[in-house]
């Protein structure tokens, strides 16, 4: 079930490249693997996916506890500051930070581990209350704030799109967060890069791969329904 689903979304993505005249080799299919058993990543690792998304900090840890080290763990859920210490040097990619508070927490845990981190922005581009991230407007200058922390590297931009029944409707959002993504990028700000765009997701995964997503970010198309009774 997980291999043929993965196989799916992969092709859909083929697809999504091919329309928008981009190579597939730019766009990483991660597999949000939260709330689902070590078994199911098991199945998907069986299938050659090594990049998982977990949303929550304890969760990620004892995982990867169980799990071979050739998988890239992916951090995507809101991060509090006190949950940093089992994230930092354990995920590859933190999505999630929105604020100066947080990355400073980050550069924190990184001096106590001597290692960097690799994080994204979350900006809240469709500006809905009940979403984290930072205001389109106010990401320019919270990006030159975290570029002086010498171990927080940010690598580009992370937006949660609304859900939507029509993907199309998304379309805009994905667009702003590029516009934006180039913007900030054009300004060449030190210890930065605007090389990743972690955007899309089951329902609007394809759309966000033809406005230029990098990372796509699928749980319920790959594992799917997720029990949050659990
Ligand atoms: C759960 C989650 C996803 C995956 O959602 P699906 O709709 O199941 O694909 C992607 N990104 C974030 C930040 C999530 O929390």
């Amino acid at each position: 079930m997980v291999k043929e689903n993965l196989q799916k979304v992969q092709k859909n993505i083929e697809e999504a490249c091919k329309r928008s005249d981009r190579s597939v080799e730019d766009v990483t299919l991660i597999a949000v693997s939260k709330t689902k058993p070590i078994e199911m990543i098991e199945e998907a690792l069986a299938a050659g996916k090594t990049e998982f998304g977990e949303n929550k900090a304890q969760e990620m840890k004892e995982k990867q506890e169980h799990l071979p080290d050739v998988i890239k763990w992916h951090f995507i859920g809101h991060l509090q500051t006190n949950k940093v210490k089992y994230v930092v040097g354990r995920a590859a990619l933190i999505h999630s930070v929105d604020s100066f508070h947080l990355a400073e927490a980050i550069q924190k845990e990184c001096e106590k581990k001597q290692v960097e981190a690799d994080i994204l922005i979350e900006v809240n581009v469709a500006g809905e209350d009940s979403k984290f991230g930072v205001k389109p407007e106010d990401t320019e200058a919270l990006v030159r704030k975290i570029a002086t922390l010498p171990l927080v590297h940010i690598r580009g931009l992370m937006t949660i799109a609304p859900f939507v029944q029509n993907s199309e409707e998304n379309r805009p959002i994905f667009r702003e967060l590029r516009k934006l993504s180039v913007d900030i990028s054009s300004k060449n700000i030190d210890n930065i890069d605007m090389n990743v765009l972690s955007m899309g997701m089951t329902g609007d995964y394809e759309v966000a791969v033809e406005e230029g997503a990098t990372h796509v970010r699928v749980g319920t198309g790959i594992f799917g329904e997720r029990n949050y009774q659990i």
